[in-house]
């Protein structure tokens, strides 16, 4: 394979790709043991991949600190959410090494600091609201009450659930660049996609060379679709409806935090780094209930200085099928009234494809709501 130059892309987050894999050092079983959890587990696979450029370890205070109040690392590079290793206590070595939850030792941290945090002001700050009913703040509240900070250096790579479909930062980078992508879009989804999806999607793949289908595929809340599930069902929506040769399928190995419109900003720097362009960025992203308001996650967009962020986000309106246009479109873009849409609520949905109901082609493709319709009988 001739080498392919990844120049013409958008550069990652702070100019360079991270990589902290490497080898385990010698003395490795003679360090303490620290066990992370599966939110952090994926947090330090992407720090090795480099899908958290520019940050090399978990989080200092410094970072941390700045992150929490005004959204920007110590350095004055925005970043949206903590990266951070919750203990019980200070190590007492230099460094320790991480294990998964099973035992199995996965990587070293050179121990910088160990600190203080204050879980409230983390929830309020990052996630709008202190109400343990939110799965973010639960799941924070439950941390261990100290951080550990340090550089890592990954020796034992996560296990991917769909190895296919996993891809780090260097090589959707090397895809773009091989197919002649400049300007590539990204797109997370953590739902199946359905007609109003593929429309943002196919909308946007229109103004650009290429669309990223980055589906999440780290840990979400028990009642989200389960992973396997959504990947068929994107697999089968590809096959049939996109053009190969503009659309690239991987895996976002991100956990879910539900942090709505900081977890907008923060998958968008993720995508950077992928060499995505554009992000697209629906009504109500990475929500949760009804702790952000339908817009939260775009205007937040508006707090940092134009070109700061450089990967650009697109605005999307909530989307439907109208009777009258005979196409898919937005209040943006349509004059006709709710009388003229197709629409069905969740609920109605999910009734539906429980009973065996394939629902309106002009809500879902029929191949996607098969396989849905095939999940819910089992
Ligand atoms: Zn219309």
């Amino acid at each position: 394979m001739t080498a392919v130059t990844t120049d013409r892309l958008i550069a990652p987050h702070g100019g360079a790709l991270v990589d902290r894999t490497g080898e385990a050092p010698a003395d490795l079983d003679s360090l303490e043991v620290v066990t992370l959890t599966s939110r952090e587990l994926s947090d330090l696979d992407m720090i090795a991949s480099g899908a958290l450029s520019p940050l090399q370890g978990f989080m200092a205070r410094a970072d941390y600190e700045r992150v929490v109040d005004e959204m920007h690392l110590a350095s004055g590079l925005p970043w949206a959410l903590p990266v951070c290793l919750a203990v019980d206590s200070a190590p007492t070595g230099g460094r320790v090494a991480l294990a998964d939850e099973s035992g199995k030792l996965v990587a070293v941290l050179e121990v910088e600091e160990t600190f203080e945090y204050d879980k409230e002001r983390e929830a309020e700050q990052c996630f709008r609201t202190t109400e343990d009913a939110h799965p973010g703040v639960a799941r924070l509240y439950a941390q261990k009450p100290l951080y550990l900070a340090g550089r890592v250096t990954v020796f034992e790579r996560m296990q991917p659930e769909f190895p296919e479909l996993a891809r780090d930062p260097a090589e959707t980078r090397r895809i773009f660049a091989e197919r002649g992508w400049r300007r590539v879009v990204g797109f997370q989804t953590r739902n199946p996609i359905h007609r109003a999806h593929e429309y943002l999607t196919k909308v946007a793949l229109e103004t650009v060379d290429g669309l990223l289908v980055h589906p999440l595929v780290g840990e979400t809340k028990s009642d989200d679709v389960p992973v396997d599930v959504r990947v068929d069902c994107y697999r089968k929506l590809l096959d049939g409806y996109y053009p190969d040769d503009r659309v690239l399928l991987s895996a976002f190995p991100a956990a879910m935090r539900y942090a709505g419109p900081r977890e907008a900003v923060w998958h968008a720097i993720c995508r950077k780094n992928y060499g995505c362009s554009h992000f697209i960025v629906g009504r109500d992203h990475a929500g949760v209930g009804d702790y952000y308001g339908t817009y939260d996650a775009q205007l937040i967009f508006d707090e940092f200085e134009p070109h700061e962020l450089d990967i650009e986000p697109m605005f999307f309106e909530h989307t439907f099928w109208c009777k009258v246009c005979g196409s898919m479109a937005s209040t943006k873009s349509c004059p006709h009234g709710p009388e003229d849409r197709v629409f069905l609520s969740g609920t109605k949905v999910r009734e539906m494809l429980g009973n065996g109901d394939v629902p309106p082609v002009e809500f879902t493709r029929p191949e996607v709501a098969q396989v849905l319709i095939d999940a819910y009988r089992q």
